[in-house]
């Protein structure tokens, strides 16, 4: 029979390794389904994605710049999806689109189980109140961290992002967390998630090394060839460090998940992507 039709969405779209990812998926638990990428028009989005439902799609993934717009075109959300303000994952299902947002939760699988560095009891801090930021938090808080502080170059986003979260967790006990300037930070973490997208232009955000505990754990959302600055940084001040790439694969397995009610095994694709000179 025919494979069933899955794809990326996104603009630029041709650096994507999701095809890479899900085809190993596919070949590693047996399931028919061609994954494809698609490079949407910016203006046309919605469009894009309604061919491709109507064509037989049955489900996608959206990528940079669209993850807001899915957002908006989605009928139905996860709970974790309007927490994030963000879709990255949608399904197809009776004529509606399901939207749900698997980043928060892929990074949070990289940390807990790949990285093996529990979350639960730990002092964690976020750089970055972006897209990427805002959709870590629920799935770090669900983690049980001691306290999950936000520090951003513009402190008011990191400010809305924490009482975002407030209101979000409200009953449940409550995790201290608190936004930060940069001015602001001089705490001692157990985490530190790079969440900005400073490395993709070679920036460090103005950290200073304290920033680290002892045997913390240094993990910047970008992945690439080089180590990013904040790893090289995280590096020189006693961290261990991870790349987003573990992230990159557990998202896709999340998504997976969600459409084929199979969990692939991520740690054989996350080595198998991984560039062999470098770290
Ligand atoms: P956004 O554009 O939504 O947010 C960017 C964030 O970075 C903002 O907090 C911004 O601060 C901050 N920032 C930008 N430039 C600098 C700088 N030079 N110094 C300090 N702070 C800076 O981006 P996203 O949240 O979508 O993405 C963030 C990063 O996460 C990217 O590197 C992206 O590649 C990565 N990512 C990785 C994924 C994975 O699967 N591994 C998935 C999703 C994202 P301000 O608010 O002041 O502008």
């Amino acid at each position: 029979s025919l494979p069933d039709q899955y794809g990326v969405f996104g603009n630029p779209i041709q650096h994507s390794k999701s095809p890479i990812i899900h085809a190993l998926f596919a070949e590693q638990t047996g399931q028919n389904l061609d994954y494809r990428k698609y490079l949407a028009p910016l203006n046309g989005f919605a469009q894009s994605i309604h061919q491709f439902a109507e064509s037989g799609g049955l489900g996608a993934n959206v990528t940079v710049p669209f993850k807001i717009e899915a957002f908006q075109l989605a009928d139905v959300l996860s709970e974790r999806a309007r927490m994030a303000g963000a879709v990255n994952t949608l399904s197809f299902r009776e004529g509606k689109i399901v939207g749900d947002n698997t980043d928060g939760a892929g990074l949070v699988r990289d940390i807990v189980l790949n990285a093996r560095c529990p979350i639960a009891g730990c002092r964690v801090l976020l750089l970055g109140a972006g897209g990427a930021a805002r959709g870590a938090i629920l799935p770090l808080l669900e983690q049980n961290p001691v306290r999950l502080d936000i520090a951003n170059r513009t402190k008011q986003k990191a400010e809305d992002l924490i009482n975002l979260a407030k209101r979000e967790i409200s009953g449940g006990a409550p995790i201290p967390m608190q936004a930060l300037s940069w001015e602001q930070l001089n705490g001692n973490y157990d985490v530190v998630i790079n969440a900005t997208s400073a490395s993709l232009h070679g920036d460090l955000p103005p950290i200073s090394a304290s920033i680290f505990a002892d045997r913390c754990l240094a993990y910047d959302m970008m992945y690439g060839d080089q180590v990013t600055p904040f790893n090289q940084f995280a590096t020189l001040a006693g961290a261990q460090i991870r790349d987003g790439l573990g992230m990159l694969v557990e998202q896709a397995a999340e998504a997976f998940w969600i459409w084929r009610g199979i969990r692939p095994e991520t740690l054989k694709v996350i080595n198998a992507l991984r560039p062999r000179v470098g770290v």
